[in-house]
C-alpha cells in the first residue's frame, strides 16, 4: 500500500512520516500531498494565538477535550513554535503533549520547531494543515506560542480565529498592542480567577466597539447583545453579522470551557451560512499560491545567476552607483 493509501486508511504512523517529509522539504512528501490534496476542504481550521504564559496549551488540552466529547469528529494539534531550535524540540507541543490527551486516539499532536524564516514555518504549516485535514480530521487546531506579527498571520489562515489574554501579564489590553483585535473571531480572556480579569474584559470589549464604530450591550457571559451588533446600521441579516464575543475562562479548572466551544460551533454555523467559509478558504489558498509561486521564482532566478552577477549588483547598490529598485531592474533586464 502507498502512504497516500495508508493515511487515507487512518495509519498514524504513515501520516507522522508524511509530516516529517513535508518538514524536511522532501518532493516525496510534496508528491504525496498532491495527491492528498483532493481530500481536502471538510476539516474545520481553529487557529489559536495569544503570548506566551497566557494559558494556551491549558486551554487547548481542554479544548479538545471538549470538542471531542460534542462532536463526533476527530482533533488534530498543530503546535507552531518558532522560539524553539529544531533540536530542542518544541516546547508548546510538549507541553500541550504532557496533560493527559495521548489517551485519546482521536486526538493527534504535532509540533512544528523554529526552521529559518518564519515565512517558511507558514507555508510547512499550511502543507502540514492539509495533509491533516486528507487524513481525516474534523478539527485541526493551530496553536501559536506567541503574538507576534508572523503568528498572528499564521492563525489567522484558519476559519475561526481565538485570541488568548490573560490579566497580569503587564499589559491589560496586548491584543490592541499588536494590532491582532482584528484578526480575532473570538477573544478568550483566561485566567478569569485573577485579579484584573474584569478590566482586560472591559478593555477588549471597549477596543472592539471603537474598531466596529458600534457600541454595544454585553450580556454577563461577554456575548454581545443580538439587538446592539449593528444590524439595523447596516441593514443586513443576522447571519451575514459576526460581533466577537469576550468570553472569559478558568483554563486550570476547565471553567468557561463549554462556552468557548459554543462560540466556536456559532462561528462555524455563521460561516456555513453566510458564505464565509468558501471566501476564507479562498482567501488562505490564494495567500498558499502567492507565497509557493514567489518562492519558485525566486529560487528559478537565482539559480538562473552567477554569484559574481549578484555580488556585483549589490556592489552597485553599497557603492551608491545604484538604488536597490536599479539593481534589481539591472539583473532583470540583463536576464533576457
Ligand atoms: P502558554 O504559555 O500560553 O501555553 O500557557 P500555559 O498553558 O503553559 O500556562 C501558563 C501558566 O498559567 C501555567 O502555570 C498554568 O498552570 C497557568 N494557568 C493556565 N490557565 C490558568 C487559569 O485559568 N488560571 C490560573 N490562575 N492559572 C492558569
Amino acid at each position: 500500500m502507498s502512504l497516500s493509501d495508508r493515511i487515507l486508511a487512518g495509519d498514524r504512523l504513515a501520516l507522522a512520516r508524511l509530516l516529517t517529509q513535508i518538514e524536511n522539504e522532501q518532493p516525496e512528501g510534496f508528491d504525496a500531498l498532491s495527491g492528498l490534496f483532493p481530500r481536502t476542504g471538510q476539516a474545520h481550521l481553529l487557529g489559536i494565538t495569544g503570548a506566551p504564559g497566557t494559558g494556551k496549551s491549558t486551554l487547548v488540552n481542554r479544548l479538545a477535550l471538549e470538542l471531542r466529547a460534542r462532536t463526533t469528529a476527530t482533533v488534530a494539534i498543530v503546535a507552531v513554535d518558532p522560539s524553539s531550535p529544531f533540536t530542542g524540540g518544541a516546547i508548546l507541543g510538549d507541553r500541550i503533549r504532557m496533560r493527559d490527551l495521548t489517551g485519546d486516539p482521536g486526538i493527534f499532536i504535532r509540533s512544528m520547531a523554529s526552521r529559518g524564516a518564519l515565512g517558511g514555518l507558514a507555508r510547512t504549516t499550511a502543507a502540514v494543515v492539509d495533509a491533516l485535514d486528507a487524513a481525516g480530521f474534523g478539527w485541526i487546531l493551530i496553536v501559536t506560542v506567541g503574538a507576534g506579527q508572523a503568528e498572528v498571520e499564521i492563525a489567522r489562515t484558519a476559519h475561526t480565529t481565538l485570541v488568548i489574554e490573560a490579566p497580569g501579564l503587564g499589559d491589560d489590553v496586548q491584543a490592541i498592542k499588536a494590532g491582532i483585535l482584528e484578526a480575532a473571531d473570538i477573544l478568550v480572556v483566561n485566567k478569569a480567577d485573577l485579579p484584573g480579569a474584569d478590566n482586560a474584559v472591559r478593555a477588549l470589549q471597549s477596543s472592539l466597539e471603537l474598531a466596529s464604530g458600534v457600541r454595544r450591550v454585553w450580556d454577563h457571559h461577554g456575548r454581545p447583545e443580538p439587538a446592539e451588533t449593528g444590524q439595523a446600521e447596516t441593514g443586513r441579516a443576522a447571519h451575514e453579522v459576526w460581533a466577537p464575543p469576550v468570553l472569559r475562562t478558568v483554563a486550570v479548572l476547565g471553567e468557561g470551557i463549554g462556552e468557548v466551544v459554543d462560540a466556536i460551533l456559532g462561528h462555524r454555523s455563521y460561516l456555513e451560512a453566510s458564505g464565509g467559509r468558501v471566501r476564507r478558504d479562498r482567501e488562505r489558498l490564494s495567500v498558499e499560491v502567492h507565497a509557493l509561486l514567489r518562492d519558485r521564482l525566486l529560487a528559478e532566478f537565482l539559480m538562473s545567476r552567477s554569484r559574481a552577477e549578484l555580488e556585483a549588483a549589490l556592489e552597485q547598490v553599497c557603492s551608491r552607483r545604484a538604488s536597490p529598485r536599479q539593481a534589481v531592474e539591472n539583473l532583470l533586464a540583463a536576464r533576457a
